[in-house]
């Protein structure tokens, strides 16, 4: 048998190779091995990806995934065929006291590639509710520092969720903020900042952040946002994120508003990276999945090709992983993601319940992760079941 499997003539778009054309890619061994126009060969299993879109497996890069400790979390292996998604990054579910049990009872248990950001709280997200750091006791940057060198290449970063409510404001704000900034700088990782109603504006927490340090929920609406008052993108955030400073969407069930993506979008500001923050309040919308977070931004006019990049080779980059994440290069891991893109009309939710309406939805058809087809495909056209 020449190959394992054969994806046969889909649209297979990837940005890491400056892809887009009909063309069949095969896999053998858990890698690509070929990819062109008919290929030839035999194969143990050949997929009609006709009319499909065929990517990178996505990588979302905030999710919540550390199921059984962490309320809010999901198990990560269902959000896997049913989003196209081979890799996730958790986003601080965990901190420095449960890291250990993150690793040993979901990244080690799952097929889906898991990464972590420690949270600078102890316990993690735990009792997000409570205020992670509301307790001053509770950062734990020396913690964090030590996780992330246990733990190499899977601790790849520092989370902090920089809300007053959550880190407390004044002077208690800026002592959390920093201790996580130092946490990146020590560790030599990166920090991941999920401005909410912060105790310090947009802009001057940028002044502290570095290339490959990131935002998240950037189009956030709300008091604290990356637009003066006025809806103008700050100086701050477009010279951050030409210095290498990272944009993600994290949309959430509380940081995505069309009229911060419409002004960030006219201004010529597009996001770095396109993620959910999925957890079990946003899974049912209005978020549900990375394909349809995609979706909004094909409705809002950002082309395809760019909509794919955000969210496979950018991520990986992000990732420090551009070499093997996110690409259909061959001699890399397959992880391959399928979508039938329906055309209808499609309600699209921001995370303040205001509707909008596009015309093309992207749906997950199947799946291929380390070269595996995941059962139970999240499309109807290729639904797999083992
Ligand atoms: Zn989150």
């Amino acid at each position: 048998m020449t190959w394992d499997i054969l994806v046969r003539g889909g649209e297979v778009v990837d940005p890491s190779q400056s892809l887009h054309k009909v063309s069949d890619v095969a896999i053998k061994d858990g890698k690509i091995a070929a990819i062109g126009e008919n290929l030839a060969g035999a194969a143990g299993r050949v997929l009609d990806a006709s009319g499909l879109l065929v990517t990178p497996g996505l990588i979302d890069l905030h999710a919540h995934v550390y199921r059984r400790h962490v309320p809010i979390s999901l198990d990560p292996d269902p959000l896997c065929p049913a989003g196209g998604v081979t890799t996730i990054l958790d986003a601080g579910s965990a901190g420095s006291y449960n890291f250990d049990g993150f690793r040993r009872d979901v990244i080690e248990q799952a097929d889906t590639q898991i990464f972590g950001l420690v949270n600078l709280s102890c316990i993690g997200l735990v009792a997000a509710h409570f205020g992670e750091l509301m307790d001053r006791r509770y950062a734990d940057k020396q913690g964090v520092i030590d996780t992330i060198r246990r733990n190499p290449g899977v601790a790849v970063g520092v989370k902090i969720r920089a809300g007053a409510h959550i880190i407390g404001g004044g002077e208690q704000g800026w002592a959390n903020f920093r201790d996580a900034v130092a946490a990146a700088r020590e560790s030599e990782t990166w920090l991941m900042v999920h401005i909410g109603e912060s105790p310090m504006p947009v802009p001057e927490m940028l002044a502290h952040m570095e290339p490959g340090d990131c935002i998240t929920h950037c189009f956030k609406g709300g008091g604290e946002r990356i637009l003066d008052p006025g809806g103008r993108l700050f100086d701050a955030v477009r010279e951050a994120a030409d210095r290498g400073v990272i944009f993600d969407v994290g949309h959430g069930f509380g940081s995505f508003q069309w009229e911060v993506v419409d002004a960030a979008l006219e201004q010529g500001f597009e996001p770095s990276t396109i993620s959910t923050d999925l957890h079990a309040k946003n899974l049912h919308g209005p978020v549900f999945d990375m394909p349809t977070t995609m979706s909004k931004f094909l409705m809002l006019g950002v082309p395809l090709d760019r909509v794919v990049d955000m969210s496979t080779r950018r991520p990986a980059e992000a990732l420090g992983r551009g070499d093997d994440l996110g690409t259909l290069r061959v001699g890399t891991v397959a992880d391959v993601a399928a979508f039938e893109r329906r055309s209808g009309r499609f309600r699209f939710t921001d995370s303040y319940s205001a509707d909008r309406y596009g015309d093309e939805l992207l749906v997950a058809a199947y799946t291929i992760r380390r070269g595996q087809l995941v059962p139970g495909g999240g499309g109807l056209r290729m639904r797999y079941t083992d």
